[in-house]
């Protein structure tokens, strides 16, 4: 089964894709499980839960202090804006497993001693809107300290949903089956990259964005 678990709705700020579209286009890039995981939302989550076609994981992308950590199996909202610890510890709290996003992004990822320094259940391997290089480099960091991996495509829109995904053993029937195989190490991570044209655009825009957001960091 083909899951991708970093997706944006329109609950997202900056995400285009209303519940439903996602569920249709993951139905399209043949994925069995996905997660939903908005920047600082948690609605998305409800209405898709019960679509009886593709498997959700309940899921969150929260900007902590330090950078963007992935939170799945979670039964609320997790604040943003607190430090790595104290939002993995609310994660945790949630019921949840608290991931490393992106960890190599320049801008929003959290950093290599951020990553390993805190008590993070699993680190996102590939991410389909990061370089090549930064996801070489989370894979290598997986596996030197032993964490569990996830992936997904970080799809704004819905034609991008399925770029990143894991491929998790057969038999899956609920999103608890599935985050327990990723737990055990079960997921295999493939992804396409972002290209380097893309990377500068992606610079330019963080900035600009920022900036027209009153210095307040996605
Ligand atoms: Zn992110
Ligand atoms: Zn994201």
């Amino acid at each position: 089964m083909r899951a991708d678990l970093h997706i944006h709705s329109n609950f997202s700020s900056d995400g285009k894709s209303a519940p439903d579209e996602i569920i249709e286009a993951a139905v399209s890039a043949g994925l069995g499980c996905i997660s939903i995981t908005d920047h600082n939302s948690f609605e998305a989550y409800d209405l898709v839960k019960d679509n009886g076609k593709v498997i959700v994981i309940p899921g969150i992308e929260v900007s902590s202090k330090e950078g963007h950590i992935l939170a799945y199996g979670i039964d609320r909202d997790i604040p943003r804006g607190m430090s790595v610890d104290e939002t993995i510890a609310a994660i945790h709290a949630a019921g949840g497993v608290a991931f490393a996003a992106h960890p190599y992004r320049w801008w929003s990822g959290l950093g290599e001693s951020n990553t390993v320094e805190n008590d993070f259940d699993g680190i996102e391997a590939m991410n389909a809107r990061s370089t090549a290089s930064s996801n070489r480099r989370s894979e290598a960091l997986a596996a030197r300290i032993g964490k569990p991996v996830s992936a997904g495509s970080d799809a704004h829109t819905p034609d991008h949903i399925g770029d990143g995904i894991v491929e998790l053993p057969d038999g899956i029937a609920t999103w608890q089956d599935a985050l327990d195989a990723i737990m055990k190490g079960k997921a295999k991570p493939s992804s396409s990259s972002r290209r380097a044209a893309s990377t500068l655009r992606y610079g330019t825009k963080s900035i600009s964005e920022w900036i027209f957001r009153g210095f307040r960091r996605m």
